[in-house]
């Protein structure tokens, strides 16, 4: 974090004078809704206005002036972001923004001086500053802003200049449509009288709150909080599509069931600041797939259509809405406050990011959205990337997670290794988060005071939110209590009242290297874990690109795989495997078809033009599969079923 982060300003105030800025706050917003210069707060200076405008949607420019008053006299230091919160990794937004000029309050053009690469300094002016900026964006997803002549979509870090020192002051928000386009908003800002005018409490809850300008369709539900009946938030569906008021229809049925089904893990929603979540979906083919996280709402896009792919973007919305707890709210210390100009490295994603992987599939599964087979077929894939993904053996799930700013929607100009160091946090968190759970159901069931003492994930999830999450913040947007591995660790223990199982869960599996034993935990539910090709040989699953002379490797071979250590790599290419040649994927399967387990062959290869042979020794296939016992003929026992039924039924009565 640099010296210069707003938000390290904002973390001392709250300390010093949370309770005064929650009143000063309310006193804001009780008065009248600020327009141009009105809505002062007093406690922290008048708000900053920023106008948006279209003039070109068609050449992808949006046009930006942000107005300041009652400054210092010393020089106001704009800057643009270069990191975007839920987005690990740096992104150069600057490199998109153009024209930028100032002005004084009397209208006088000022010379603004570029002092860095995301950073314009402003001298001279006489309190109030006009800064005025074009931004260009042409990427529709949750991190950059995409516009065009059908929407402008923004993401606010991708697209709004903040000025040092008044990071605290609330902000005016004001979009102006292009002319004759019946463009509304979508957003988490708050909403005001007039519906193309928004503001947010601070910079923090500005740079969170992405927008949506469209003729976009829209549903909206209420759902009741399990934990009070009077407290029923109003969820938004805000659809910018090519399809039919049908598929939205049905679209939003699923996202109340989704949205249902999952408060039931924590108990109770959380107090969304302005009464409403909005789920704005981007469904376009000019779209990028994407699915970002916010406080109040999730940006979700795809290129794919409801029509075709209704029930793959189920499962995003399914992660992001588990996000309005983990993670906006039971929120990594490392990751609070926000640095917008600098990466947040955090070593808890495989909780933030891992367990939001599983219960988006877990909780598809509890509310009817998802089959059995698919989900069983999802978990196994993600233990198998666990199990035998080489970089386990050197980093642990912390250490992959750390590796964030280098990996989520980062770009490197080098070739990389990711296969071999690598092992997303999404998915290695996945099977932390389904092991944890089913270790801690077997752990109740085989305990002597069974109903007492049996504990689920729900209930882990429950007391994370309980602890730090609920207590939410005297500063809108921001985490009052963060936590800490060690806190996670501490309230495992809480909850199982054994100290020695929490230690030893994140010993061995978070920051070890060990992976749980799955079986016997299945086996509980009646599901079967085991080998997914007995007999079937390989040579370590490389990526291959078969041409006529043979499959050329286009990725790095995986540490310890046959391949591996019969020294070949990434752009040899594989001619003939025990004197048959491999013209084909499928030739090359019916070679390991015939070979059996521990068998020396000699491979043939030839690198960078010359004609090699070595010997290789092909394995037994090790990945696995997961089945129910019903698919293997069988019926799982009363217990079994019970034991399934509680871990992957409703809770909702869905
Ligand atoms: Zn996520």
């Amino acid at each position: 974090m640099t010296p210069t982060s707003p938000l390290r300003g904002m973390a001392v105030v709250r300390r010093v004078v949370g309770v005064a800025a929650v009143v000063a706050f309310g006193v804001w917003l009780a008065g009248p809704r600020p327009g141009g210069q009105a809505g002062v707060n007093h406690a922290d200076g008048p708000a900053v206005l920023y106008e948006l405008s279209f003039p070109e949607p068609e050449h992808r420019w949006m046009q930006v002036e942000v107005t300041a008053g009652g400054l210092p006299a010393e020089p106001l230091s704009m800057r643009m972001s270069t990191a975007s919160p839920g987005r690990y990794a740096r992104h150069e937004f600057a490199k998109n923004v153009f024209e930028v000029r100032a002005f004084d309050g009397n209208g006088n053009e000022l010379d603004p001086v570029r002092s860095k690469m995301a950073r314009w300094d402003v001298a001279g002016h006489d309190g109030t500053v006009r800064f005025t900026y074009k931004v260009f964006g042409d990427r529709v997803d949750g991190t950059y802003l995409g516009i065009d002549g059908t929407h402008a979509h923004l993401n606010m870090p991708a697209s709004l200049m903040w000025g040092v020192g008044i990071e605290r002051r609330p902000a005016t928000v004001r979009f102006e449509p292009p002319a004759g386009r019946d463009w509304r908003v979508a957003t988490q800002l708050y909403p005001s009288d007039d519906p193309l005018t928004f503001t947010a409490p601070n910079l923090q809850y500005l740079l969170d709150s992405p927008a949506e300008l469209s003729a976009f369709m829209e549903r909206s539900f209420t759902v009741a909080d399990p934990a009070n009946p009077d407290h029923a938030p109003t969820f938004r569906v805000a659809l910018h599509h090519d399809g039919t008021d049908a598929e939205l229809d049905r679209f939003a049925g699923d996202v109340e069931r989704i949205v249902t089904e999952m408060v039931t893990v924590f108990g109770e929603f959380p107090s969304f600041e302005t009464g409403r979540y909005t789920f704005i979906a981007d469904y376009l083919p000019t779209a990028s797939g994407d699915a970002m996280e916010h406080r109040n709402s999730t940006v979700l896009s795809s290129p794919g259509a409801l029509r075709t792919r209704h029930t793959r973007l189920l499962g995003a919305v399914s992660h992001e809405f588990f996000h309005v707890w983990n993670v906006e709210r039971i929120r990594p210390r490392s990751l609070e406050p926000f640095d917008f100009e600098d990466v947040n490295p955090s070593g808890e994603l495989w909780l933030a990011e891992g367990f939001t992987n599983y219960y988006g599939a877990l909780i598809l599964q509890r509310a009817g959205l998802a089959d059995l087979e698919n989900t069983l077929a999802r978990f196994v894939s993600a233990i198998d990337t666990v199990r035998l993904g080489p970089g386990r053996q050197f980093r642990s799930a912390v250490d992959m997670s750390r590796l964030a700013p280098f990996t989520d929607a980062a770009s490197a100009l080098d070739r990389t290794n990711w296969g071999n160091f690598f092992i997303s946090y999404y998915t290695w968190g996945e099977t932390l988060g389904l092991g944890l759970d089913l270790l801690l159901r077997v752990r109740g069931a085989t305990d002597e005071d069974e109903a007492a003492r049996k504990v689920t994930l729900d209930d882990y999830m429950q007391l994370l939110w309980q602890r730090f999450g609920r207590a939410g913040g005297a500063v809108p947007g921001v985490v009052e209590r963060p936590y800490t591995q060690a806190d996670a660790n501490a309230a495992l223990a809480e909850l199982t009242g054994d100290q020695v199982f929490a230690d030893d869960f994140f010993d061995r599996y978070v920051d070890g290297h060990d992976v749980i034993d799955y079986a016997p935990l299945f086996e509980r539910a009646g599901l079967v874990l085991r080998p997914r090709a007995p007999g079937q040989t390989w040579l370590g699953s490389p990526s291959l690109s078969f041409g006529r002379g043979g499959g050329r490797l286009t990725t790095p071979v995986g540490f310890g795989s046959p391949l591996h250590d019969a020294g070949v790599e990434r752009d040899d290419v594989l001619v003939s495997l025990d004197g048959r040649p491999l013209s084909s994927e499928r030739r090359l399967e019916a070679v390991l078809g015939d070979l059996s387990a521990g068998a020396r062959v000699s491979l043939v290869y030839s690198r960078r033009g010359e004609m090699l042979t070595t010997q290789l020794t092909v394995e037994a296939d090790p990945t696995l599969e997961l089945v129910s016992a019903e698919q293997l003929g069988r019926r799982p026992t009363p217990a079994q079923q019970r034991f399934r039924d509680e871990w992957l039924g409703s809770k909702a009565g869905l």
